[in-house]
C-alpha cells in the first residue's frame, strides 16, 4: 500500500497493523482516532507504553507478566503452592483469574508446540514446569490449555512426561457453557459433554 498520510504517521500505522486482530484498515482507524483526541488518548496510551516498556518483566519462576520478580501471585503466601495450572500465555493467566475459581500457581509456557510451525518443547517453558512440578510440594498440574489441535498435542505431551514426575495431572472439563443452549452449541462440544457427564 502506498504511503499517503506522511512517514510518521505511516509508521505508526504500520506499527499498529501488527498488533492482533489489526489489519491495516483498523491501524488506519486507530492511528486517526489516536491522532484526533491527542490528549485524551495518544498522550496517556505513549505514557502508558513507555512505563509497561520499562516495568514489566517476566517474572522468572512462572513466566507470567508482572512488575516485580517474583510475581504478586508466586511471591504471595496465601497461594496454594500444590496446586500448578499450566497456561498457554498469561492472557489465559488473567482469564482464569478473573474467575476467581483458582486459588493455586500457575505455569506459563509461552506458547503451543506445534509441528507446522516448527515449536518444540525446548522453545517453551517446559524443562522449568517439569522441575517445578517435580520439586515436592506439588501435587497436582491442571493443564489448562485451548481445545486446539495445537493445545492438545502439548496437553498431551506434557501428561507424559509430568506421569514421569509421578505428578497427578488433570485438564479443565469440557462441555456446556454457563448460560448456554445445547441447540446452539456445535456437535463437537455436545459430544465432549455427554463424554463428561457427572452425578447431578
Ligand atoms: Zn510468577
Amino acid at each position: 500500500m502506498a504511503a499517503s498520510a506522511g512517514p510518521e504517521i505511516e509508521r505508526l500505522i504500520g506499527l499498529l497493523s501488527k498488533l492482533p486482530g489489526m489489519g491495516p484498515r483498523s491501524a488506519r482507524r486507530a492511528a486517526l482516532a489516536l491522532l484526533k483526541r491527542r490528549d485524551q488518548l495518544l498522550l496517556p496510551l505513549s505514557a502508558a507504553m513507555a512505563e509497561a516498556a520499562q516495568k514489566v518483566r517476566t517474572c522468572s519462576t512462572c513466566g507470567a507478566l508482572d512488575t516485580r520478580d517474583p510475581c504478586a501471585i508466586c511471591a504471595d503466601p496465601e497461594r496454594d503452592e500444590s496446586l500448578l495450572c499450566v497456561v498457554e500465555e498469561a492472557g489465559a493467566l488473567w482469564a482464569i483469574e478473573r474467575a476467581g475459581a483458582f486459588s493455586g500457581r500457575y505455569h506459563v509456557l509461552g506458547g503451543l508446540l506445534s509441528a507446522l510451525d516448527g515449536v518444540g518443547p525446548e522453545a517453551l517453558r517446559v524443562g522449568d514446569l517439569l522441575r517445578r512440578a517435580s520439586a515436592g510440594s506439588v501435587r497436582e498440574v491442571v493443564l489448562a490449555l485451548p481445545a486446539t489441535v495445537d493445545g492438545q498435542t502439548t496437553a498431551h505431551y506434557l501428561a507424559e512426561r509430568l506421569a514421569q514426575a509421578s505428578v497427578p495431572v488433570t485438564m479443565l472439563a469440557r462441555g456446556v457453557p454457563v448460560g448456554g443452549e445445547l441447540d446452539w452449541l456445535d456437535d463437537g462440544t455436545i459430544a465432549q459433554a455427554v463424554r463428561a457427564r457427572r452425578p447431578a
